[in-house]
């Protein structure tokens, strides 16, 4: 490595680039500066094109005797050293996190965000800092993207002769599975098309300006330039439940039996957009009306004494959504932080939780130490934070529009039913098929709200029900509960039975319960969110699971929706009820408590009971009043939110 950096030589104008960056304040680094280092223009009166004087990808080499924020000799870029000035040594970071020398695209700034972020949260530096980085780093692009941002290039504009011929290939080669009854068959082979030529495109390019765009993560050349010039691709049929596969590009131009198909998925890109917006919004203003009354113990200090706790299975992708909690080791309590975290990744741990808490205002120990990190304000307005993962939400189906990609997903057999059982098994076309009499019961929800669609041989909904293996004499071998937290088609078999509250579909050993693959797409995560939290009114999962399967449920559908775990904490405590109070203080006495015991509200109750200011000021106006003239005449007190203390004060 030293002998390969002794070889670098450096040019001689390089050299002046680098003494003009090392020798100037990085205060006075401005657009002025950076055009006469690296813009190219063009001369009006000679009209000819006048050269940039570097290039600030041109390399250079770094020792800690010439910046002293390196701490060996480092082979970095002019560009890098921009950066790391202007951003990291202005705003007093970089003594924090050394010199970065990582390529700044899509993936490497979120890095740079997340361990810039993270210092904050670890009191090496204060939000005010954080602040001037963040401007720092968006002055410093738009200051540079006018010069330096590559335009569309012709190699983009038009379809490529290699990739056309492989396409008519690959079609001819996997026609059996793009026209298979099997939706997901169909959109593998599909992926697996676009992926073989979109790798032969990037190969094409890799040499072409206009690819830098891509390259860097910006733009999504899987997207806009597959449609445009590659193929159209899968394309789902609601009315026959499986995909039409587009072989054209939209430059090739759409054939006849493709017009329909098309036009279809021009409303299923902008409906849900459309809609989503709205339900997004809607959604964010339920969790806010019923999430404002929660509030955490401003003492860092308070334990309310509680041994439960819940388990989580910590994975890569929900890790960072469990930092600075406190978990149970042993007698002993441990911090999870951002160092120890992955020692996690794969376990399961458990976790003290506001669904354990014994207090009113949760406990610091059931809280875990990031909203103390965050300030006092935070600390006793938590539940108005709530709204964090409803923007993503929102972002998510605003994007959908734009991604018109199919993605598809298989369920891990072992993982359909709560207790591990030998009754189940899985087809070869991936069906889940029974060998001992099962009945599955369906809870009936709200009636505002659409949870399932019943047609003559299946039934769409939730993956979460009560499930019950019998022998043939009728006697219950196993009670257990089905833990597909996604939507699927259970097939219908025979007659549907009903009760008061739950439809029961029955199996005979043999049958065929639904299948295992599922569209991955945040329809099912909201859907999943939907009538899990807000709007079931009987028991669904077992308490101590719920943000387990949460988790689970985003890790299906391949979304992160970017909320700490105990947003989704918080909702379980507030809607699971005992009587008049959280279930979390029966749990939180009794990890031993039957699971299932608790009454379950649907949020619009909840509201309604949290307060009259609550609900009046969400939508229940006379519900809201009728609900709190007989708690007030019941001696029950409720609850000061902050929305109240901004309208009396
Ligand atoms: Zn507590």
């Amino acid at each position: 490595m030293a002998a390969e950096l002794q070889s670098t030589t450096i040019s001689g104008s390089t050299q002046v680039a680098l003494d003009r960056i090392l020798s100037i304040d990085p205060h006075n680094i401005n657009m002025t500066f950076l055009q006469n280092m690296f813009a190219g223009h063009m001369d009006k009166e000679t009209g000819t094109m006048i050269e940039p004087n570097f290039k600030p990808t041109a390399k250079i080499q770094l020792t800690p005797s010439t910046y002293k924020f390196v701490k060996q000799p480092t082979e970095t870029t002019l560009g890098l050293l921009i950066l790391n000035r202007y951003l990291l040594e202005m705003n007093d970071i970089i003594q924090h996190i050394g010199y970065q020398n990582n390529p700044i695209d899509n993936k490497g700034l979120d890095k740079l965000n997340t361990e810039v972020n993270n210092l904050v949260l670890e009191d090496k530096i204060t939000v005010d800092q954080l602040v001037a980085y963040v401007d720092a780093r968006d002055r410093l692009g738009f200051w540079c993207s006018g010069f330096l941002a590559v335009s569309i290039t012709p190699a983009l504009l038009l379809p490529m002769d290699n990739v056309l011929k492989r396409k008519a290939q690959l079609f001819k080669e996997h026609d059996a599975d793009l026209h298979s009854d099997n939706p997901v068959k169909q959109v593998m082979a599909n992926n697996a098309i676009e992926k073989e030529l979109m790798d032969m495109v990037r190969e094409n390019l890799k040499n072409d300006s206009g690819y830098d765009f891509y390259r860097s993560g910006d733009g999504n050349l899987n997207n806009n330039y597959k449609n445009i010039n590659v193929m159209r691709g899968a394309i789902f049929d609601n009315g026959l439940k499986k995909y039409h596969i587009m072989q054209s590009s939209l430059m090739e131009g759409i054939k006849p039996k493709d017009i329909t198909p098309q036009a279809n998925s021009v409303v299923a890109a902008a409906y849900p957009s459309a809609i989503g917006t709205a339900e997004a919004g809607y959604m964010s203003k339920q969790m806010i009306a019923l999430l404002q009354s929660e509030a955490i113990d401003l003492d860092p200090n308070s334990d309310c004494g509680t041994q439960s706790t819940i388990p989580i299975t910590v994975t890569d992708s929900n890790k960072q959504f469990l930092i600075f909690r406190n978990i149970k080791e042993g007698n002993k309590i441990k911090e999870t932080t951002l160092h120890n975290i992955n020692e996690y990744v794969g376990k399961t741990i458990n976790l003290y939780s506001p669904q354990c808490c014994l207090h009113n205002k949760i406990c610091a120990k059931c809280a875990g130490k990031l909203f103390y990190l965050l300030g006092d304000d935070k600390v006793s307005n938590v539940g108005m934070l709530m709204s964090v993962i409803t923007k993503k939400i929102l972002d998510l189906k605003l994007k959908s529009k734009h991604d018109l990609s199919q993605k598809a997903g298989f369920m891990d057999a072992n993982k359909t039913f709560l207790h591990p059982n030998k009754f189940v098994e899985v087809t070869e076309d991936g069906h889940l098929k029974t060998n001992q009499f099962l009945k599955l019961y369906i809870p009936k929800y709200a009636d505002d709200i659409t949870a399932y669609y019943i047609e003559a041989t299946t039934m769409t909904c939730l993956g979460i029900n009560k499930a019950r293996f019998e022998d043939g004499h009728g006697n219950v071998i196993l009670d257990t509960i089905m833990t597909v937290p996604t939507m699927v088609d259970l097939n219908i078999i025979g007659d549907m039975q009903e009760n008061m509250d739950e439809y029961i579909l029955s199996y005979e050993p043999g049958s065929l319960i639904c299948s295992l693959a599922f569209q991955q797409n945040i329809a099912n995560v909201c859907q999943y969110l939907d009538l899990v939290f807000m709007n079931s009114k009987l028991p669904l999962i077992p308490y101590n699971l719920i943000p387990d399967m949460t988790f689970r449920n985003l890790d299906l559908n391949k979304i992160s929706i970017d909320g700490p775990s105990i947003i989704y904490e918080f909702m379980a405590r507030r809607l699971c009820r005992h009587e008049r109070d959280t279930f979390a203080k029966v749990y939180g006495t009794d990890p031993n408590v039957n699971l299932m015991s608790y009454t379950k509200l649907g949020y619009r109750q909840a509201v309604q009971q949290a307060g009259a200011t609550q609900a009046m000021l969400f939508e229940d106006i006379s519900a809201g009043i009728n609900v709190n003239l007989a708690n007030t005449l019941n001696g029950v007190e409720s609850i000061e939110t902050p929305m109240e203390k901004i309208i009396r004060a």
